[in-house]
């Protein structure tokens, strides 16, 4: 069995307590490797070996940066077939997504922030000939960089590439629920010369290693990536002891189909923005408000699509949905399922788990399901389900949808449906949310702003936000 370490100062390490956590996979529902049930002790040792690292990594140039960067990033591409089948072994996605998706992205990741600092520049001020300010953006130091399980090394990499190019050193923890890829990257890291104590990645439950890293003095700032009410928690810590956090939290993200759309497109994107990783992204739309002139017309094709969909084993290449990724979040979306049974909700495909044969007898799935009949303002239509779960809610008129789209709490990502420029435009404006996709699902350009609005999070990441974020600023007045 794979014993999964800490690495720390360089070095893979034994949790101090020398106790472990089982790892389970959830395609077979069984235990495959132990994970490091680390606490406040190895975050200390953690960042002394990060503040021992500090001063020499803050001062290499940033094409020294760059070019490690690259290197980690060449050295995920050379194990590329471990990587892939190790994160959708670990979390339950379908290989092919992991390889189309996870692992392409996580390389993009060091490989953009590898490249784009040594674009990132800083203002002057010039005060009439009398006086000339400058900006200095100088590393903060020791940060901390805590992901979540439903896209592992993707967000892991999309939060430690923009804080190790800046020259911060990093404690970083992935969620214990998805481990594998981050310990892989250790490896990664040590081959590709980042030096000792640079990136420190320590293993372990979010209430002991996580809160032990939001509460470390010595680490100042958090990004993190997560449920709302993490955020909610590590705000609280963070806050009075002003640190700089960055938090990406959950959504609810509506996907509005106008009558006058292009329908084959708008049907097809939609079976991925609803089912794409088992419903488990972010930004999934999981509230589809249809024009009522398309409503029947979608409803029928979206189902039929819907039921063509192959769940099964991640390994096998014809599955389109795999496991969910633990058992409780298996058992939270089934009872939300019964829930929108209970607020009168008519499921109209899928609706239980699925029991497959074989390999995956014991392993967590569930049909792709679809809900319709419910108003907007039920709990189904409010909270966070995150699973293949949606709901078809009829609209009228624009002014209707945008009051129902933005009656959320959250306020992450919102697609929008239709060939009217001009009411593409608006509806961009009108909707309270980070991002808004016109005609298109997850079409992502690194460089942009990316978060949420509401209980979705606070700051940016992305391009130069991110770079942004990872240091502090510095004016320098110099009288003429
Ligand atoms: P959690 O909030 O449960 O966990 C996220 C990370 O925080 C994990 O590493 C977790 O550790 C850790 N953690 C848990 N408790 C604490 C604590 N008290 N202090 C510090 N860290 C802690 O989220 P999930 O992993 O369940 O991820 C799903 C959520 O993430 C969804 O709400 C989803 O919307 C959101 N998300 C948001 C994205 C965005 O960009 N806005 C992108 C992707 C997901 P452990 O897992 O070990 O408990």
């Amino acid at each position: 069995m794979i014993r999964i370490k800490n690495y720390i100062g360089g070095e893979l390490k034994e949790p101090i307590s020398g106790s472990y956590i089982d790892n389970i996979e959830p395609a077979t529902g069984e235990v495959y490797s132990l994970i490091p049930d680390s606490d406040k002790e190895d975050v200390d040792l953690a960042v002394k070996a990060a503040q021992k690292a500090s001063i020499s990594w803050s001062q290499t140039s940033r094409d020294e940066r760059s070019n490690i960067l690259i290197n980690i990033a060449n050295g995920i591409e050379s194990r590329m077939d471990a990587f892939v089948h190790a994160e959708s072994k670990d979390n339950g996605k379908p290989l092919s997504l992991a390889r189309k998706v996870d692992i392409p992205r996580a390389i993009s990741n060091f490989k953009f922030f590898a490249t784009s600092i040594l674009h990132f520049s800083s203002e002057s001020h010039d005060m009439d000939g009398y006086a000339l300010n400058y900006t200095l953006r100088e590393p903060i130091g020791v940060v901390g960089c805590i992901s979540p399980w439903n896209l592992p090394l993707y967000l892991f990499s999309w939060k430690i590439a923009p804080a190790l190019a800046t020259g911060n050193c990093v404690i970083a923890k992935p969620s214990e629920v998805t481990p594998m890829t981050a310990f892989m990257l250790s490896d990664v890291c040590k081959d590709a010369g980042l030096p000792d104590g640079v990136l420190n990645i320590i293993h372990g439950l979010g209430p002991k290693v996580g809160a032990a890293i939001t509460e470390h003095v010595d680490i100042k700032a958090i990004s993190f990536t997560g449920g709302t009410e993490t955020g909610r928690q590590i705000a609280r810590t963070a806050s009075p002891m002003f640190k700089k956090i960055s938090l990406e939290l959950g959504g609810k993200n509506p996907n509005i189909i106008f009558s006058d759309c292009d329908f084959e497109k708008a049907l097809n994107t939609s079976i991925h923005s609803s089912f794409a990783n088992q419903g488990q992204i972010c930004l999934c739309g999981s509230r589809i408000f249809l024009q009522r002139p398309i409503y029947d017309k979608f409803k029928k094709a979206f189902i039929d699509k819907t039921k063509a969909l192959v769940v099964g084993d991640p390994m096998d290449n014809k599955t389109n949905l795999g496991a969910i990724v633990s058992k409780p979040h298996y058992e939270k979306i089934l009872s939300y399922i019964e829930l929108a049974k209970e607020e009168g909700g008519k499921v109209i495909s899928g609706g239980e788990a699925y029991k497959p044969e074989g390999r995956c007898k014991g392993g967590y799935f569930i049909k792709p399901t679809i809900i319709e009949g419910l108003s907007s303002s039920c709990r189904l239509n409010q909270e966070e389900v995150f699973g293949p779960l949606v709901c078809l809610i009829p609209f009228d008129k624009e002014e209707e949808v945008v009051e129902f789209a933005n009656s959320t709490e959250y306020g992450l990502a919102a697609s929008i449906w239709t060939t009217d420029l001009n009411k593409a435009h608006r509806m961009g404006r009108a909707i309270k949310s980070g991002i808004v996709w016109i005609n298109c699902w997850l079409l992502r350009d690194l460089r942009t702003p990316f978060g949420g609005m509401k209980n979705s999070g606070v700051g940016r990441e992305g391009g130069e936000e991110a770079l942004r974020f990872f240091t502090e600023q510095k004016n320098v007045c110099v009288k003429v």
